[in-house]
């Protein structure tokens, strides 16, 4: 995930693009860059945030009143100034901006390559520029169609911006998968991830449509294709929303907007890894070092937050499928322990950011012991990808909510195909039931959508139990975690007390703080264990407990005993974690909304916890 934002037309390109850069900065900041094009193309970019690239751009020639900018958030090669958009073709002719991943880029590079291409960086970006130069090259065409010739060649995900030096009067954009909005001013037009660097300037935009592409002329005129080549009509809407609002996408919150992103972050996440009809799976780290995953003696998961709460969902996940040991620690009390880890040990650590201080200093402990480290995170070349012998990125785009959603069902998709992964080399699962598993997963985009269609019954649930001033979360087997983290999300942004619990330890304690003003939130979607949690049920509602319980679509036994039912998709248990986890965060959401928290940067706490 990324941000672009071009300009042509009058007025000089460079401080509206540096505007637009800040304003999408929250897609990814790993480099940002600018082309200018004033007779030849000058490319200004450097690693880093938007500032750096100012800095760095200060002394140097900026007129322009075409160009192009992107702020990356790297999928294909590490963050660094080499890999930093905009890019150039081999001749110098064209420069791109792109939002996105292309995924045949390999086989394509390699044809490139034997037609004599070479490329300067690691991203999949440079092979679909060198695709597009070949293509014009080859068909003696325009750049727009040569262009659209070869955005049939490719497959994935983009939007992009191409320039022809020796075209300065167009611009040429695309999209398929990624958003890319024009705006359309007079004599001039503005291109953008989202609206946000445009709507200072006009309020007249036209949303792209996937497969479709954009010739953008200084004359003012917009001659919008399909990559059939079918001509379309520019539909231009009036932008109706203020500037704060768009850079949330539209949502409200940031936490929000992330909440609803989910079902494509799981999509993305699994994209490339499996395949349900061939049975396979293929975690890049897993593979690499799959001789010594397999033969480990135990895996010891150490993460922090909702980072170990997920490595919590992996220890079932783990033990239950590929039959090897699993510990779970939390990082700051692995790294004061001594503890015992020696070089069959493989470490999993997991964080978001790939910063956090304790989880750092837990790989550190366990690297000196000559363990293997296999690293989750979320943001590319982070230090925790870096101190780590193998590792899978979970993509799911930066996470701007301080309180994490989208990373964590990122996290645990990852998990659930790691865990698929090593039961079908440790031979500890079937073909038919992993197909089976595979099928139901390419299902969770799907049921997550569906488990987001509660919202308002969670909303007038929430406007009930706001007030509360303490809640109990409980749930059995894999809803155990999954308690765990709605506590979590809901004391990190309401600032309730909230407390976690297997449904069954509740005997053991909790249970005394039962009476008619404690909500319980059951979360019973998991059949297996369905009897045992309605008898917890009846135990609450012995003592006029109030019971909100997730279960899954249909059930009418726990619907006849609850005071709030929050129904959503079924799924096969293994994967329940990726769906019943939705209504929690919203409920966390809406609650803490109600109560006048500051949902996306709640107090005391912050995103990339790089103290210990
Ligand atoms: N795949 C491209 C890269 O790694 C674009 C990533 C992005 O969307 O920022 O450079």
């Amino acid at each position: 995930m990324c941000g672009i934002v071009a300009y042509i037309g009058p007025k000089e390109a460079y401080p509206i693009l540096v505007k637009g850069l800040k304003r999408l900065e929250y897609r990814g900041y790993d480099s940002a860059g600018i082309a200018l094009l004033n007779g030849d193309l000058s490319i200004l970019k450097k690693e880093g945030k938007v500032s750096i690239l100012e800095q760095f751009a200060a002394d140097k020639d900026k007129h322009g009143t075409i160009g192009i900018g992107h702020t990356r958030w790297a999928t294909h090669g590490v963050p660094c100034d080499r890999n930093a958009h905009p890019h150039l073709s081999n001749s110098g002719n064209l420069a791109i901006i792109h939002n996105g991943i292309i995924e045949n880029y390999g086989a394509l590079k390699t044809e490139l390559e034997g037609r004599g291409y070479t490329f300067t960086s690691d991203t999949d970006t440079e092979v679909l520029l060198n695709l597009i130069e070949d293509i014009q090259k080859a068909e003696n065409t325009s750049i727009e169609e040569a262009v659209r010739i070869a955005l049939n060649e490719v497959v994935g995900a983009y939007a992009i911006v191409v320039i022809d030096k020796r075209e300065p009067n167009k611009l040429v954009a695309a999209r398929k998968g990624s958003p890319l909005v024009i705006g359309v001013g007079k004599d001039e037009f503005y291109v953008a991830s989202d609206a946000s660097p445009i709507i200072e300037y006009t309020k007249h935009v036209v949303y792209l449509n996937d497969e479709e592409f954009a010739v953008l002329n200084r004359n003012g005129v917009l001659d919008i294709k399909t990559l059939g080549n079918i001509q379309k009509s520019p539909y231009i809407q009036k932008l109706e929303m203020d500037l704060e609002k768009i850079e949330k996408g539209g949502y409200e919150h940031f936490m929000l907007k992330e909440i609803y992103e989910q079902p494509q972050v799981v999509l993305d996440c699994m994209r490339g890894r499996m395949n349900a009809e061939q049975g396979w799976i293929k975690l890049g780290g897993v593979s690499e070092f799959a001789g010594r995953i397999n033969n480990a003696k135990r895996i010891i998961i150490t993460a922090c937050g909702t980072s170990w709460h997920s490595g919590l969902i992996a220890e079932y996940l783990i033990e239950e499928l590929a039959r090897i040991p699993v510990e779970v620690e939390y990082a700051s009390e692995f790294r004061y322990r001594n503890p015992i880890v020696n070089e069959k040990d493989v470490l999993l650590a997991i964080s978001q950011s790939g910063e956090t201080a304790d989880t750092l200093s837990a790989i550190q402990i366990a690297k000196d012991r000559q363990a293997l480290i296999y690293g989750i995170c979320n943001v590319i070349g982070s230090s925790i990808a870096r101190a780590s012998h193998a590792g899978s990125y979970t993509h799911a785009g930066p996470e701007i909510g301080v309180a994490s959603t989208k990373a964590f069902t990122a996290q645990v998709t990852i998990l659930t195909l790691m865990a698929l992964q090593l039961a079908q080399s440790q031979g500890t699962i079937s073909q038919s039931r992993l197909r089976q598993v595979l099928y139901e997963m390419e299902t969770i985009p799907d049921k997550i959508r569906g488990a987001l269609k509660t919202n308002d019954v969670i909303k007038e649930i929430a406007a009930k139990y706001k007030d509360a001033k303490n809640f109990l979360y409980l749930g059995r087997g894999l809803n155990f975690p999954i308690a765990l983290e709605g506590a979590l999300k809901l004391k990190e942004i309401s600032y309730i007390h909230a407390e976690g619990y297997p449904a069954a330890e509740m005997k053991h304690g909790p249970i005394a703080l039962i009476d008619e003003n404690m909500p319980v939130v059951f979360i019973a979607t998991n059949m297996s264990a369905h009897e045992k949690i309605v008898s917890n049920i009846q135990e609450v509602k012995a003592r006029k407990g109030k019971i909100i319980a997730i279960v899954n679509e249909g059930d009418t036994i726990i619907k006849a005993l609850a005071d709030e039912v929050i129904e959503i998709p079924e799924t096969d248990e293994l994967l329940s974690p990726l769906v019943s986890i939705v209504p929690l965060q919203l409920l966390s959401y809406h609650i803490a909304l109600m109560r006048g928290c500051n949902v996306d940067q709640p107090r005391n706490l912050a995103k990339s916890v790089t103290v210990e």
